[in-house]
Formats: structure tokens, C-alpha cells, sequence
């Protein structure tokens, strides 16, 4: 599904000088290369703060810390996810509430979001699933109307773009009050290890959360709440000043694979190819299709038999998930993510596909679905 190793040798020079020279500054935490990448990655999104901390899942929990949510708040997010948006939701005591997708473009549905929405609702986190950003002008609307924060989850979105009706134009992550990233190698831009950070344009937020992934520390050694110790390696952070530069590049070269992809299967009546949002940029995390009347499982087995990795993202919704089912979800609210399950299948998406591999990808894929 990635290739890191052959992107890695097209920087290779920058990234072993970077990480030798944190190493020999033994400013292992907290270095100067931590500082850098925070004001670098600040001008990149166009935001005032940016807070690094250890991963993207931390950074989802570090924002509802900082929103001030208490036990049995609820906190409305998708059904279709990977779990970490949902888990910190449960992880902190809060009641999460799940709720269906948009058909095209699997980001929250805005009429099922204000459905949800109760005297206890007090968060909202939309998804940009796969690359894309969510319909952020309606999820605002919604937002401003019920007085309710929102926590932008960006891991898979970095980089995207997303239009007002005004035209104005925004960072996917910079649009609520709060955006989380995350920096797991195989993301948009990803480090060596993991790693995370938060977004805000709020002073407040961002002194909060400052102290929250530093053990609830604002002075040193005088804790004035419960904080957690998240922190981004010096090491991680080297490693991202360096691929930052490279971020528009990397995503151009997903943008022109997924073209290709879409031009080869656009005349293929059983295959969807995904949908493009107008108000939003998509920075292909995944390559997405949708398989209709051919058997989407077939299929997959059919292209790993010809070491093509295809993978189902996700095979299980949230609300069926052992951890997350509850008796309040009733199935006709889910109508689309149980849909979607047995449609979608993700193609390899990475930096460094070729024509060569893509020939191959696409040309296995239709053999099958024309045979
Ligand atoms: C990867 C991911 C996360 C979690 O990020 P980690 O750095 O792995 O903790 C959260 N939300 C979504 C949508 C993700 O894809």
C-alpha cells in the first residue's frame, strides 16, 4: 500500500544529516528542531498554533481534555473511522455518538449530524476520511448554532484545501476550533515513528494544551491539572522538518496517480471511482472505489493473488465494534456505513507509484471485473 523505502531514498541525504545532527546535539526532547517544525508546519497551514505531541490519537484526546468535557457529555463523531477517533471519546468517560456518512464522500452526513445533536451534546469531531475534507461550511452552521466546538480529525487530510461559498480558502484542520494530525509513517506526511500535533487559532486553547501534554504543566514542577506526557521526539520532528518541504510535492504525485487510476476505470460501469467534493481538495490518502455488482471480496483475493495489496478500509463500522456497540444505535440510522463496508476497497497510494505498477494495478483490476 506504500512504498517508504524507495521515498526515503530520494531524500536520503537530508534526512541521515538530520537525524545524526539531533542525535549529536543530544537535545533528544524538547529540541530545537521541535520548535522548528512547530513554526514551520504553523506557516504551512496558515494557523497560529501549532502543538506537537506523540501521535494523532493523542492529539484527539489532548483536545477534548482541553475543551473542559465532563463524564457523559456527548461528543458526536462518524461511524465510519478508524477507531481512534472514537476511542479517545470513550477513553476520557465521554458518551460518544455515533452517526452515518455521506454516500460520496464518506465525511459526516450533515442531516444525521443534526439529528444527534441533544442538551448534552458538547463536541463535535468530523473526519476528513481518506483525504478529503468534510462539508465544513454546514458542520460550522450546525456548530455556531448549538454553541458547540469542533475538533477537526486531519490525520489522513493533511495539505487539503477546503472553499467557502465567501471563496475564502482554509487548511484542512484550521477551519474549527481545534484540528489533530497525525504523523505515523504511512500518513500524508509521515515521520520515522510516530508522532502527532494539534491545531488552533484560539490563544487560550493552545496555552491549555500546552500544559496538558506536559503533565498538566505551566511552570515547571507546579501542576495545576491532570495532564498526560505526549511529546514529539526531536528525532521525529528532524525527520519532518525535511519531508514538510516535500509535503505539496508528495501529495501532486498521490493526485496524479489517483488520476490515473480514475482515467483507466472511468468507461467500468461496476466500479465507482471516488468522488471529487467541489468545495474541497482531496489528498488521496487512500484511493478509494466503490465495487458494485462484481464480489468485492473476490475481487481483493483476486488482486492479492497478484501481490497487489487491495485492503478493506473499514470492514466493521464503529457501531458494530465490540468495544463501541450500544443499544441506543438502531441499524436504519446507519444505512450508509453498512452499505459502504461491502463496497470499498483501497488501492496501493504512495508517493512513488509508476506507471509500470499502475499499468499493472489497473489492468489486473479490470481483468477480473471484465472477465
Ligand atoms: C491514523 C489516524 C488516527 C490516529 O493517529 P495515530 O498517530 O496512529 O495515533 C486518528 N484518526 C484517523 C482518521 C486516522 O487515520
Amino acid at each position: 500500500m506504500v512504498d517508504l523505502g524507495n521515498q526515503y531514498q530520494h531524500i536520503q541525504e537530508e534526512i541521515d544529516t538530520a537525524v545524526l545532527n539531533v542525535i549529536r546535539s543530544t537535545a533528544y526532547i524538547n529540541g530545537p528542531e521541535v520548535k522548528k517544525f512547530q513554526e514551520s508546519l504553523q506557516e504551512y497551514l496558515g494557523v497560529k498554533h501549532v502543538i506537537p505531541c506523540a501521535n494523532g490519537t493523542d492529539a484527539l484526546q489532548v483536545s477534548l481534555m482541553a475543551l473542559g468535557l465532563k463524564s457523559g457529555d456527548e461528543v458526536i463523531s462518524v461511524d465510519f473511522t478508524f477507531a481512534a477517533t472514537v476511542e479517545v471519546i470513550g477513553l476520557l468517560n465521554l458518551t460518544p455518538v455515533l452517526v452515518d456518512v455521506d454516500e460520496n464522500t464518506f465525511n459526516i452526513d450533515i442531516d444525521a449530524l443534526k439529528a444527534a445533536i441533544t442538551p448534552k451534546t458538547k463536541a463535535i469531531i468530523p473526519v476528513h476520511l481518506f483525504g478529503q475534507v468534510a462539508n465544513m461550511e454546514e458542520v460550522m452552521k450546525v456548530a455556531k448554532e448549538h454553541n458547540l466546538p469542533v475538533v477537526e480529525d486531519t490525520a489522513q487530510a493533511i495539505g487539503a484545501e477546503y472553499t467557502f461559498a465567501d471563496g475564502s480558502v482554509k487548511k484542512a484542520g484550521t477551519i474549527g476550533d481545534l484540528g489533530t494530525t497525525s504523523f505515523f509513517p504511512s500518513k500524508n506526511l509521515g515521520g520515522y515513528g510516530d508522532g502527532g500535533a494539534v491545531f488552533t487559532n484560539d490563544d487560550e486553547l493552545a496555552h491549555k494544551l500546552r500544559g496538558i501534554v506536559n503533565h498538566g504543566m505551566y511552570r515547571r514542577y507546579y501542576h495545576d491539572e491532570v495532564g498526560v506526557n505526549s511529546r514529539l521526539d526531536s528525532i521525529q520532528a528532524a525527520i519532518l522538518n525535511v519531508k514538510l518541504a516535500h509535503l505539496d510535492e508528495y501529495n501532486a504525485a498521490r493526485l496524479k496517480a489517483a488520476n490515473y487510476y480514475s482515467e483507466a476505470f472511468k468507461n467500468c460501469e461496476k466500479i465507482e471511482t471516488p468522488f471529487i467534493a467541489e468545495n474541497s481538495t482531496h489528498v488521496f490518502h487512500q484511493y478509494t472505489l466503490k465495487i458494485k455488482g462484481t464480489d468485492r471480496n473476490a475481487l481483493a483475493e483476486h488482486m492479492m493473488s497478484k501481490d497487489i495489496p487491495a485492503m478493506i478500509y473499514y470492514p466493521v463500522p464503529l457501531h458494530l465494534q465490540e468495544a463501541y456497540k450500544d443499544e441506543r444505535y438502531k441499524e436504519e440510522d446507519f444505512k450508509i456505513t453498512n452499505k459502504l463496508i461491502d463496497q470499498v476497497m483501497s488501492l496501493p497510494m504512495h508517493t512513488e507509484l509508476d506507471e509500470e505498477q499502475l499499468e499493472f494495478i489497473t489492468s489486473s483490476l479490470l481483468e477480473f471485473v471484465n472477465k
